[in-house]
C-alpha cells in the first residue's frame, strides 16, 4: 500500500468571499478545471464547497495535479486517500501513508457527527496505531511536529486522509473578470503583464505588431511560443498579429527621429483599442514598468495613454525587472523572452528617444500622417490566429 492515493481534494480561495456572485463563479472555475483536464480520464464531485478528482489513472496523479496548480480560482491541492468510514481502515491506511520516521500529529475533521467518537478521541485512536505499524521510529507531538496528517470524516460516510496542502494559483476564475488585450512582444514583461492579470480572472486576448521583412518568421514565432506558455493558466489565447512596417516607414519619414517611439506606440495603442472593442475587450494590459526606459516615463505614458478611452492596465508599473524575472521563471517564459530576435521596436531604433515628450508636439508631428487611413489598413490586414492550450 504504498501509493495509494485514490483522490485529489480541490479547495477554492477568494470566491468563498464573493456572496450572490459565488454560482456564477463557481461554474466557471468547474469549467476551467474540466478544461484544464481534457484528455484525462477522472470523476468530478463536488461536496460541501470543496471538489473532488477522482477515478484516475494513478499514473496520471502528478499530471492532474500540475495542470490544477495552474487554473486561477484554485486555493490548495490534496492528494488524498479516500476510505469508507470504519476506523480499522482508517488507522491502516494512515500507517501505510506515513513517513516512517518523524513527530507528527493528527488532526481530525468530524464533519460526519453520527460517529461515535469525538475528534480528539478518534485522533488518539489513529496516531497510537500509527506509532506502533510503522517500526517504531515515529513521535507524537501536537505543538512541535514534522507532519500533520489530516483525516476528514465527512457526512458521506467517506474519510478523506492527506498531509500536503500544494499551493493553487490563487487569483480568480479566468473569464469572471471579462475580456482584455494584452500588447505582447517577445520581451520579459509583457508575458508577465498578461499573467498577472489573468490571475485576476480577466480572459485574455493578444495584440502583436510586427515589422515585416525587418523582423524574421522566428520573432514572430517566438512571440506564439510565448502565448503557447500563457494558455495553462489562461486557455486558448486568440492572437492578432498586425503587420506595423508602413506604420514605421511613414513615421520614419515624416516625423523627428526622437519622437519616433513615443508616436510608434500611439499608433500601437490605437490599433489595439480598434481591435479590443471588436472583441469586446474591456481594457488593454501592457508591460510597462515606471522609468524603465524612455517610453515608460510618466510623460511618455501619458503620452501614449491618451489616445485611448479603454482603461489600461499595467500590473508592472511598480516592479522592478528583477520581480518580473522571477515571475517570469516561474511561468516558464523566460527563456523564451531572451532568445535573441528582433522586435519591431527595436528596428528603426532613434538613437536618443524623447524621456519627456510633450502631448502637444507629438500630435504636431503626428498629424503630418494620415492617421485614420494607416490605422485602417494595418487593422484591415490583421490576422487572427488561435493559440491552443499545450
Ligand atoms: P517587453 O519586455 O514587454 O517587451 P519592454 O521593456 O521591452 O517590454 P517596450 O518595448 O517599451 O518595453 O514596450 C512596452 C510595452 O509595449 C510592452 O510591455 C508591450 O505591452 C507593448 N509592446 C511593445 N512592443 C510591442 C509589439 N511589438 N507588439 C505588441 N506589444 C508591444
Ligand atoms: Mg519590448
Amino acid at each position: 500500500m504504498e501509493h495509494n492515493y485514490n483522490c485529489i481534494l480541490i479547495r477554492f480561495g477568494e470566491i468563498f468571499l464573493k456572496g450572490n456572485n459565488r454560482n456564477y463563479f463557481e461554474s466557471l472555475l468547474i469549467k476551467n478545471i474540466k478544461l484544464a483536464l481534457t484528455g484525462l480520464n477522472y470523476r468530478f464531485a463536488r461536496t460541501q464547497g470543496r471538489y473532488f478528482i477522482e477515478e484516475f489513472d494513478p499514473n496520471d496523479m502528478d499530471e492532474i495535479i500540475s495542470r490544477l496548480t495552474k487554473v486561477f480560482g484554485i486555493h490548495s491541492i490534496s492528494p488524498t486517500v479516500k476510505v469508507k468510514t470504519d476506523l480499522d481502515e482508517i488507522c491502516k491506511v494512515a500507517a501505510a501513508i506515513s513517513p516512517k520516521e518523524g513527530v507528527f500529529r493528527v488532526t481530525v475533521k468530524r464533519a460526519d457527527k453520527r460517529y461515535p467518537m469525538t475528534s480528539m478521541e478518534l485522533g488518539a485512536k489513529i496516531g497510537g496505531y500509527m506509532l506502533y505499524h510503522t517500526g517504531g521510529r515515529l513521535k507524537v507531538d501536537l505543538f512541535d511536529y514534522d507532519f500533520e496528517l489530516f483525516v476528514d470524516l465527512r457526512e458521506s460516510g467517506y474519510t478523506y486522509l492527506f498531509y500536503d496542502k500544494i499551493m493553487g494559483a490563487q487569483g480568480l476564475p479566468t473569464g469572471c473578470s471579462g475580456n482584455a488585450m494584452l500588447l505582447l512582444s517577445g520581451g520579459i514583461d509583457s508575458p508577465v503583464a498578461g499573467y498577472v492579470m489573468a490571475k485576476r480572472g480577466l480572459k485574455i486576448y493578444a495584440i502583436h505588431y510586427h515589422s515585416f521583412p525587418y523582423t524574421s518568421e522566428l520573432a514572430l514565432q517566438k512571440v506564439k511560443d510565448l502565448a503557447k506558455k500563457l494558455t495553462p493558466y489562461c486557455g486558448d489565447i486568440k492572437l492578432a498579429v498586425v503587420p506595423f512596417t508602413e506604420i514605421q516607414y511613414a513615421i520614419h519619414e515624416h516625423c523627428p527621429q526622437e519622437f519616433m517611439i513615443t508616436i510608434m506606440r500611439r499608433f500601437m495603442m490605437r490599433i489595439a483599442e480598434r481591435v479590443a472593442r471588436k472583441y469586446e475587450c474591456g481594457a488593454l494590459i501592457t508591460g510597462e514598468s515606471l522609468g524603465q526606459v524612455a517610453s515608460q516615463t510618466m510623460q511618455s505614458i501619458n503620452v501614449t495613454n491618451s489616445v485611448v478611452t479603454l482603461p489600461v492596465f499595467r500590473p508592472l508599473i511598480g516592479n522592478d525587472k528583477a520581480e518580473i524575472i522571477e515571475i517570469a521563471n516561474k511561468i516558464d517564459t523566460f527563456d523564451i523572452s531572451i532568445r535573441p530576435y528582433e522586435d519591431c521596436c527595436t528596428v528603426f531604433l532613434p538613437k536618443n528617444p524623447v524621456i519627456k515628450p510633450k502631448l502637444s508636439e507629438a500630435i504636431e508631428y503626428e498629424n503630418r500622417l494620415d492617421i485614420d487611413t494607416l490605422i485602417d489598413a494595418a487593422v484591415e490586414n490583421t490576422v487572427m490566429e488561435t493559440i491552443t492550450v499545450e
